[in-house]
């Protein structure tokens, strides 16, 4: 009798849902070359010397056609993420190797979502992973968390140094882009461009994802919110292809230099593109945060979600780990021995103390220094 209550118990916790016509979200070809490249995160790129340790476990089932020199550069992909992200569940990741639809490097979706557990936003729905790192336990055992497919015919660049050559595409990009959908940069929005209707949602609930509740045009109106434009309706086709969409997070924010992240919101709308990546022409090749751009051009590596793809990360519900990225000085610039002071700027995604130690690259490694810092606030 006890066994039969807690079961009951654990089934009551929260509703699990099944069938959901969940979209793919895709990343598609651009047909040049941008010869641009964002590097891994500082905190992963210089994790020995600092000394960091994985903050989250992520496996991954790869399809048995999988290319093993591809398997390395998922599991590359899986690193990075284990020192970005701060979770006690391991996430669960299936891999295909398949093909896609002519255009399409890759495609990801959440395997399912989940609403009203513990913790969660009322009437929100929520990707497996998050909702298991947000109740702290595995809520789907038996189900992976996030499924993402690769083109099996695009000429990829597989290696993870970041020197995509000419007209290859990078895989490491394509596959770090794709799993952070499936964390979470994921809306349930669609629409049909013949009538001009929009809705969100999946068939068998009537809630929008956590991630569709941050989505706002004009700066102030939440496009889920029922009282401001209905399901099904033309209202919401229009803010939706406005290309006046924006993300409504503080972190976000935050960390697109106070100023709410632009979502990419063409006209017509474009199915598993539109809203759940970053405009691509205020992002552009190059940008620390265009990792989440509908498209990737051949000769372009984005190691990074940037700051604004985890801060949205952080604002769904992640907890994402306190990064420091210095962008001056440059790696491997000399300073001069002058008496001249010596300039650091940094971004980082928390306010708060910073720790700085100065490391001198020797033969055996990196020898450590203390460091004497005079801090000058710059307020602009
Ligand atoms: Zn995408």
């Amino acid at each position: 009798m006890k066994k039969l209550l807690l079961l009951f118990i654990l089934f009551s916790a929260f509703s699990y849902s099944q069938n959901m016509d969940i979209k793919y979200h895709g990343i598609t070809g651009d047909n040049y070359n941008a010869y641009t490249k964002v590097d891994v995160p500082d905190i992963y790129k210089f994790k020995d010397a600092m000394h960091k340790i994985k903050t989250a476990s992520l496996s991954v089932q790869f399809s048995s056609n999988f290319p093993s020199s591809a398997r390395s550069t998922i599991d590359t992909v899986i690193n990075i993420l284990s020192y970005l992200i701060n979770s006690t569940v391991e996430i669960k990741i299936k891999a295909n190797w398949t093909k896609l639809q002519q255009n399409v490097l890759g495609q990801a979706m959440p395997v399912g979502y989940l609403h009203d557990f513990t913790g969660a936003v009322p009437h929100l729905n929520y990707p497996y992973a998050l909702a298991n790192y947000i109740t702290r336990q595995d809520l789907v055992p038996d189900s992976s968390d996030v499924n993402f497919d690769i083109d099996s015919t695009i000429a990829w660049y597989r290696g993870t140094d970041g020197n995509t050559p000419a007209n290859q595409y990078d895989l490491e990009s394509v596959a770090l882009h794709e799993i952070c959908h499936a964390l979470g940069i994921a809306g349930s929005f669609s629409a049909d461009n013949s009538l001009a209707t929009a809705t969100w949602g999946f068939n068998n609930t009537a809630y929008p994802t956590i991630y569709d509740s941050f989505i706002q045009y004009g700066g102030v109106k939440i496009l889920s919110d029922t009282s401001l434009y209905q399901r099904n309706s033309s209202a919401l086709y229009n803010v939706l292809t406005s290309n006046n969409i924006t993300f409504s997070g503080t972190n976000a924010y935050n960390q697109n230099g106070y100023n709410y992240a632009k979502i990419y919101s063409p006209n017509p709308f474009e199915s598993g593109s539109s809203i759940s990546h970053l405009d691509k022409l205020t992002y552009f090749n190059g940008d620390p945060n265009s990792l989440m751009r509908p498209s990737l051009a051949m000769a372009e590596a984005i190691h990074s979600p940037g700051p604004v793809g985890l801060a949205i990360l952080q604002d769904v519900g992640w907890s994402i780990n306190s990064l420091i990225t210095i962008t001056f000085p440059n790696n491997n610039s000399t300073w001069s021995k002058q008496n001249n002071p010596q300039k650091i700027v940094w971004y980082q995604n928390f306010n708060g103390p910073v720790d700085i130690y100065l490391y001198q690259k020797t033969a055996n490694g990196y020898q450590q220094y203390s460091v004497m810092l005079k801090l000058e606030m710059d307020f602009c």
